[in-house]
């Protein structure tokens, strides 16, 4: 697997999907990979699942330029979780979704 340091993204392919960048190093097991973008409930909620079961995860709060000029809450978060959990952490999501 390859790992994009700008993007925070682990992928097979030989650039990355996000930002096209081919300057990239192979995934180590504590890099922190984003897993998905999930609303602001539902990020607290998996926060704390994780944490329950001693998983790393960070969550960035993620949201429209609109909503963070008049300092709303943001409305979802992208979560990242160690290369080591993520397709462990990918299975959790699916069978919750
Ligand atoms: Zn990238």
């Amino acid at each position: 697997m390859n790992f994009c340091e700008r993007c925070n993204v682990a992928f097979s392919e030989d650039r990355c999907p996000k930002c096209g960048r081919k300057k990239l190093r192979a995934v180590r097991d504590d890099d922190f990979c984003l897993v998905a973008q999930v609303d602001r409930a539902c990020g607290e909620n998996l926060k704390r699942n994780l944490e329950s079961e001693r998983i790393d995860c960070v969550l960035m709060p993620y949201g429209t330029g609109f909503r963070s000029k008049f300092a709303l809450p943001l409305e979802s978060y992208l979560v990242y979780v160690k290369y080591k959990d993520f397709d462990y952490v990918r299975q959790m999501l699916k069978e919750n979704a």
